[in-house]
């Protein structure tokens, strides 16, 4: 059996990629890497890699995690600017016994020392979205810009292992060095191949106080179905947050076990995810909350038509 997850519909080409090299009997390492590349190297997506919106400086601040679920090998990078694959990066640092976590400018010498592709990851697009931001943010305080999402997966190949892995700009307008959880093992990712992997998306400052990835993990390992996991540990969490904090943050996870089974769950309406398994073709969904539970259908043609044509639409400057 094999199979990958993903978050978000701009997901779809890399995870379509991954599934040709899964099928083939790929690693899953390999797999999941191929896949975030291609998101990472799109510049129509406004909140991964290349084309992926500023902080409050302009700047394009880069996170990016990684984690293998035989080994536990876990390597992330935060906060690194300048270099076109933070995924790769993230990767080459999980093979690593110490310093597997690395921020800022360190992140950046060891990339630079081992030859990863430096690019100036800032397009006129993002650019022209920083201005016109600039003159409507003065007012708002720090949330997800209706353009942020990170891309997250958890794949499994024929061999039994799983591995999972985030990219992400992180929050438009976040604060320099500002660093969610997208790099932060057991809230952004987390995999265990002899049970299954969680990632996240939505608001990192809320996702990291359930350590959520790893919360669906540890359900999974007690018995559940990765459904049942992700509606659970998303629930709970959205529940102590409006009770503890008056409001919760958006919370949207994707699981997958180490059957190929997979859930997911949202405290948000039009969360898009990918799938793609032995069994299955690869899928756009589209999930939403019913009476407290996730609900999730095959994304319409006209929807991923208007998604395509909204991504690549021209910015004007206001
Ligand atoms: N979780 C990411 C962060 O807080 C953003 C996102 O997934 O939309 O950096």
């Amino acid at each position: 059996m094999w199979g990958i997850i993903a978050t978000w519909r701009m997901a779809a080409e890399g995870v379509e990629k991954a599934s040709e090299m899964l099928a083939k009997n790929g690693d899953a390492g390999d797999a999941i890497e191929t896949a975030i590349r291609d998101v990472e190297d799109n510049p129509y997506y406004k909140s991964v890699g290349f084309g992926g919106l500023p902080n409050e400086e302009m700047e394009v601040e880069l996170d990016a995690g990684y984690m293998d679920g035989n080994t536990f090998d876990v390597g992330a990078i935060a906060a690194i600017k300048d270099f076109a694959n933070p995924i790769s990066i993230a990767r080459r640092l999980s093979k690593e016994k110490v310093n597997c976590v690395l921020v800022g400018e360190g992140a950046e010498k060891f990339a630079h020392k081992e030859g990863f592709e430096r690019k100036n990851m800032l397009t006129d697009r993002a650019r022209i979205h920083y201005k016109n931001r600039v003159k409507e943010v003065r007012e708002q305080e720090l949330k997800p810009y209706a353009g942020h999402d990170t891309v997250g997966m958890v794949c499994l190949d024929t061999t039994g292992k799983m591995v999972s892995a985030t990219s992400t700009s992180g929050l438009f307008m976040k604060k320099q060095s500002r660093v969610g959880d997208s790099p932060i093992i057991g809230s952004g990712f987390y995999v265990d191949s002899k049970v299954g992997g969680a990632s996240a998306t939505g608001l990192g400052e809320d996702l990291m106080k359930g350590c959520i990835s790893y919360e669906i993990v540890r359900l999974m390992k007690s018995g559940m179905h990765p459904q049942e996991a992700c509606e659970k540990a998303v629930h709970d969490l959205d529940q102590e947050l409006k009770e503890r904090r008056g409001q919760a943050g958006d919370l949207s996870l994707i699981a997958m076990n180490n059957k190929g089974e997979w859930g997911v769950a949202t405290n948000i309406d039009g969360f898009s995810f990918v799938v793609a398994t032995e069994k299955e073709a690869p899928v756009v969904y589209l999930a939403k909350v019913v009476d407290g539970h996730t609900v999730h259908e095959p994304a319409s043609q006209e929807w991923l038509d208007e998604y395509m044509r909204t991504r690549m639409a021209p910015v004007v400057e206001k």
